[in-house]
């Protein structure tokens, strides 16, 4: 899977993409994350990527040209396998589902991260793009929500978890968890670990793991 990171701050999620499960899976070359500067795509001296709102009002608004002339360059043939999307905070809300459908489903993530008072919405037109949404609140840009995007779909490409590590999914989500000590003191009172979960009895704790599963 390669996601590629259209936007005009590309160093923003640079150490969290180089850290962690998503280093791993970009060494082992499950996942590629290529991350695009807008601003390399302009050519005026200025490097300008943005312009004033048509019908007046506070903000700017990000220009259309400098965004194609990335797709231009990005070397993906228009597939069913290529899908673009325009983070935004009024579009289909992200989940699970569409995480996992689109590790199984895409080749190529095409991510385009807006940012001041959004993306020119010619372009979405032009690249059939759907907006996603990763929450009910506006963010300052896109760049956090293309990480939560290019996060959760990498854990559900084939070989991204390690052992340590597996799809929650398979065992529920917010399962309660616990590590050494088995009794924690604090300001007098003594936090306990559930007692199955030390009576190594497999089968029990399983079934208590199943019950105490949040989703
Ligand atoms: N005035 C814009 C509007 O009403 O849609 C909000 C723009 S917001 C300040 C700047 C950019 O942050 C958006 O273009 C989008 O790319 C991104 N953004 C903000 N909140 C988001 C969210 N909840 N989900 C996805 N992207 C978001």
């Amino acid at each position: 899977m390669v996601f590629h990171l259209i936007t005009i701050f590309p160093e923003s999620l640079k150490s969290y993409f180089d850290s962690s499960i998503l280093k791993r899976a970009q060494k082992k070359k499950l996942i590629k994350i290529n991350i695009i500067n807008i601003r390399d795509f302009t050519k005026d001296k200025h490097k300008i990527t943005d312009d004033r709102p048509y019908g007046g009002g506070a903000g700017m608004v990000m220009k259309i040209k400098p965004i194609l002339n990335v797709i231009k360059t990005i070397r993906t043939s228009r597939t069913n396998r290529t899908k673009f999307i325009i983070l935004s905070p009024a579009g289909k809300q992200f989940d699970q589902k569409m995480a996992r459908d689109w590790a199984k489903k895409y080749k190529n993530i095409i991510l385009i991260s807006g940012h001041y008072e959004g993306i020119d919405e010619r372009v979405k037109k032009i690249l059939k793009a759907q907006e996603i949404s990763v929450g009910p609140y506006v963010l300052t840009g896109g760049e956090l929500p293309a990480g939560i995007i290019i996060d959760s779909v990498s854990r559900h490409i084939p070989g991204v978890l390690g052992k340590k590590e597996s799809l929650e999914e398979n065992r529920g989500i917010g399962i309660p968890v616990y590590t050494r000590p088995e009794v924690f003191e604090y300001r007098g009172k003594k936090y306990r670990v559930p007692k199955i979960l030390l009576s190594g009895h497999h089968k029990k704790i399983e079934e208590w793991r199943k019950k105490h599963r949040k989703i």
